[in-house]
């Protein structure tokens, strides 16, 4: 959101001086500006797959993932511990069951403790590449296709990463993005899902779109293919998130520039680490999260900077997140939870994931690209800040550091 400027604005006024704000209309009228359209494009050849799906948030594109993949009641997702609430969420209105998995100290999905949550109901890997860094790839997908489970890679935080030289969200069955105002490319809210595969494509664009074809192209009334809602970006929307795409490299490329100084610096201070990082060249480094020996440094280090460990980074870690605690659900029988024929009546309560509690309580991070409290950056670089300024910030952490640590 800090790089908007005359490019969002010529876009959007391409469409709003036109007049016609819908996603869809006749490519002969002059009007109709194609912005969604286009941004699908773009966006697919942009991660390398075959068909991208412009929604209105995060939240609704894995909500279509799940229904894509025919995710219903009784069927169990994998999601790590440590996510945005709406991973969760989102597999609860898909009517299907969370199965909460460790994370290791790439903040991610840890695949060793994945294989063992896997049961004859799970039906799909939400594989999250959090804090722009990817998650382990190569061995969840060795997992996964050992059991033949779908991933979904939920890249919200992400867009742009690459892992081994290939965009995250090109290595599972779907990808999921948001263009939310705190990740790497912004209109507001907006989202996108991406697949290779035409008949989840199909599917997919059915569920947010009133159960039509791609495009609206073909069979209409008495012919539409499943029950589907209305997830559809409009072209205000599709504008600026067009614009921001097109600038998203130069955006992180920026960021890698920045990150790189300021990490070096602060690694020069002895017995410091940091979070694992899986693509030091393909990570989105919007963050540096630094992981201390003791929770008890990092407490010390956070309360210093006016922050928190991410173990108190509220609706990311599943402890917090009360409603899901609770399992208020808007069904006052709790449907998805303990109803469906063959599902597991599961109980979420803080500490049932003492691996992912333990490295939140050592973690703390420090603003590169993104600062936001709500996920325990609200102290370090601004994104526009230049490489100087960022090494002279660093080595005023540094000395802070030595303070505080001792
Ligand atoms: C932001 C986010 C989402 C949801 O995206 P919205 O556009 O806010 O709905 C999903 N997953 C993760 C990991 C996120 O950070």
């Amino acid at each position: 959101m800090e790089f908007i400027g005359a490019e969002e604005s010529k876009e959007v006024l391409d469409v709003l001086e036109s007049g016609y704000l819908f996603r869809y209309g006749d490519a002969a009228n002059p009007a109709f500006k194609a912005k969604v359209w286009t941004l699908e494009k773009e966006f697919a050849a942009y991660i390398g797959v075959k068909h991208a799906l412009a929604v209105t948030s995060g939240t609704t594109a894995l909500l279509t993932a799940f229904s894509g993949l025919g995710i219903g009641p009784g069927d169990e997702v994998i999601v790590p511990g440590y996510s945005f609430v709406a991973s969760l969420s989102s597999i609860i209105y898909a009517r299907a069951v969370p199965v909460l998995a460790e994370i290791d100290e790439s903040l991610n999905l840890d695949p060793d403790d994945l294989e063992k949550r896997i049961t004859p109901q799970t039906k799909a890997i939400l594989a999250v590449h959090m804090l722009g860094n990817p998650a382990k790839m190569d061995e969840i997908r060795k997992i996964a296709d050992k059991h033949g489970i779908p991933i979904v890679e939920d890249v919200a935080q992400s867009c742009g990463s690459a892992y081994h030289g290939k965009k995250a969200g090109g290595f599972g069955k779907l990808g999921i993005y948001s263009f939310n105002i705190y990740k790497t490319m912004t209109c507001g809210d907006g989202g996108m899902v991406v697949t290779d595969d035409d008949d989840l494509y199909a599917r997919c664009f059915a569920f947010h779109d009133q159960g039509h074809l791609p495009n609206r192209k073909g069979v209409e009334v008495g012919a539409r293919s499943l029950i589907g809602l209305d997830f559809r970006m409009n072209e205000l929307t599709g504008a600026v998130a067009l614009a921001q795409l097109r600038k998203l490299d130069s955006i992180l490329a920026h960021l890698r520039k920045l990150k790189k100084v300021y990490k070096e610096r602060i690694a020069t201070l002895p017995g410091i680490q940091f979070r694992e990082i899986t693509d030091e060249a393909g990570e989105c480094a919007t963050l540096l999260t630094l992981l201390f020996k003791t929770p008890e440094a990092a407490k010390a280090v956070a309360d210093r900077i006016g922050s928190v460990p991410l173990i108190n980074s509220g609706w990311h870690v599943y402890g917090n997140m009360e409603q899901i605690l609770a399992q208020k659900t808007v069904d006052a029988k709790k449907c998805p939870f303990t109803c469906p024929h063959n599902a597991r009546s599961i109980r979420y309560e803080k500490g049932m994931l003492p691996k992912t509690e333990a490295i939140l309580s050592r973690a703390v991070n420090l603003s590169v690209g993104l600062r936001d409290k709500g996920i325990g950056a609200a102290c370090g670089l601004n994104p526009r800040d230049t490489v100087e300024i960022a090494a002279g910030k660093a080595d005023e952490m540094v000395k802070m550091l030595k303070e505080v640590l001792g």
